[in-house]
């Protein structure tokens, strides 16, 4: 079949006695039904021109169709010449995951169209070679319509050695660009549309032309992937790390040579914890930042009350600590909700906001600064919602402790009322004695940032 060819493999094949059907509509799918309408044997074999097939190979099928009475089609396996390394590893799952489908389905995941042979009678019948798929995919759909007509066999032994001229590209390319785009995506779009889908798989024979012509297109293809993971890694960053600042300023710090570190206690109020954190701290003296959920407040009006009577500082943590609510709340319904319950119930109206689980959005951050709050996440953790051994909290804290640190523990946790504090409270006057004994004192956060601890 020729099918445009343009270096003279047409010639060469007449030349040696072969019937050269000539095919003007360019397309692999256009030449193969050519191929079919000008065929007059029982089983129609199909091959690539640059792949190189074994003595044997005709007489091989045309054994198989003998036997097997009951197949329509017979796919081979290739072998390809000068293969990159990362596409040996994909060879091989294709392989088993071939011979794992013949086991289960009567027929091969994927058929080769370069070392493919069927009944003719059966290609008529399903209608040949599906015109929509001129590029690619076109085998896909042929074996998904002729494996309902009969079975397809899949032998790994009929072997061809083929170019690898499609895989001697960028790997992301590949995977993306064919495995994924035009393979994958291509099939389910035409399963669901039937139509093709847009846009036609390259056409190696103009790869060299390509290579030499845009030197740089290459390479800026394969920049594409690295930009994208180093984008989606910085957002990542941006968004999970407590103390980083991509999105806006916040402090997880202070720098200061001075010994003073800041206790603050999240996710409250939550009894009877909050209460026995209070009388702790009353005990030493000690004012503390209380990160409170709105909805706790709401509903533990009074120790929201106490916090705030004894001298210690009410900062907000967000209405009901939604994991969703750096994202989601574009229209500010929990920052402004949440602001409100606390000034009702406690007087006061928190300068200081620490989003859930530190996790943060340029626009959350951007809405934040907006209203004049200050964004507080820590630098110093006891990973205590989910309460590990007292010993365990208090190695956290005091092993990382320095001078202008923040510190973070639980006196709740998220909107669960009642949930279990008894390993931080167990360990919290250990953690305050130690801390004093290495000469540390304990200041709320706005003393450390030197900032007003209200609004108004
Ligand atoms: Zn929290």
């Amino acid at each position: 079949m020729d099918n445009g060819s343009t270096d003279g493999t047409a010639e060469v094949a007449r030349r040696l006695g072969a019937i050269v059907v000539h095919c003007l509509e360019k397309g692999v799918a256009f030449a193969r039904q050519a191929g079919l309408e000008s065929a007059r044997g029982e089983i129609v074999v199909q091959c690539d021109a640059d792949s190189v097939v074994p003595r044997n190979w005709l007489s091989k099928i045309a054994r198989h169709f003998e036997t097997h009475a009951e197949d329509v089609g017979l796919s081979g396996d290739a072998k390809y010449r000068g293969e990159p390394l990362w596409h040996r590893p994909l060879s091989l799952i294709n392989r088993w995951l071939n011979q794992i489908s013949y086991w289960c389905l009567r027929h091969p995941m994927s058929i080769l169209a370069g070392n493919f042979a069927a009944r003719r009678e059966a290609l008529i019948a399903v209608g040949g070679y599906d015109l929509a798929f001129p590029q690619c995919g076109d085998e896909f759909d042929l074996l998904l319509r002729l494996a309902k007509t009969g079975r397809i066999s899949y032998d790994p032994h009929l072997m061809v050695e083929t170019s690898s001229r499609r895989f001697r590209r960028r790997f992301w390319q590949f995977l993306l660009a064919d495995t994924f785009y035009h393979t994958a995506l291509g099939l389910l779009f035409h399963r669901l549309t039937g139509k093709p889908i847009k846009g036609s798989r390259r056409d190696v024979r103009d790869e060299a032309l390509v290579v030499r012509t845009w030197p740089w297109a290459s390479r800026l293809r394969f920049a594409t992937p690295v930009v994208l993971v180093l984008l989606v890694g910085a957002l990542a960053y941006g968004f999970f790390m407590p103390s980083a600042e991509a999105f806006g300023k916040l402090y997880f710090a202070t720098k200061t040579h001075e010994k003073v570190v800041a206790l603050t206690f999240d996710d409250g109020p939550n009894e009877p914890y909050t209460s026995q954190v209070l009388d702790i701290l009353q005990q030493y003296d000690i004012k503390a930042t209380f990160f409170v959920v709105g909805k706790n407040v709401a509903y533990y009006p009074e120790t929201a009350k106490r916090i705030v009577a004894e001298g210690h500082v009410l900062g907000n943590h967000s209405w009901d600590h939604s994991a969703l609510q750096p994202i989601v709340d574009v229209r500010e319904v929990d920052l402004a909700k949440s602001q409100a319950t606390i000034e009702k119930i406690a007087g006061v109206r928190p300068h200081l906001f620490r989003p859930p689980f530190g996790h943060k959005t340029p626009w959350q951050m951007e809405q934040l600064e907006k209203h004049g709050m200050v964004v507080v996440t820590w630098n110093v953790s006891a990973n205590d919602p989910k309460q590990p051994p007292s010993s365990v909290i208090a190695e956290r804290i005091i092993k990382h402790t320095k001078p202008g640190a923040i510190i973070l523990l639980h006196d709740g946790n998220e909107t669960i009322h009642g949930a279990d504090r008894s390993n931080t409270i167990a360990v919290l006057p250990q953690i305050i004695d130690t801390l004093n004994k290495e000469g540390y004192t304990f200041v709320t956060v706005p003393e450390l940032l030197k900032v007003d601890p209200y609004l108004r």
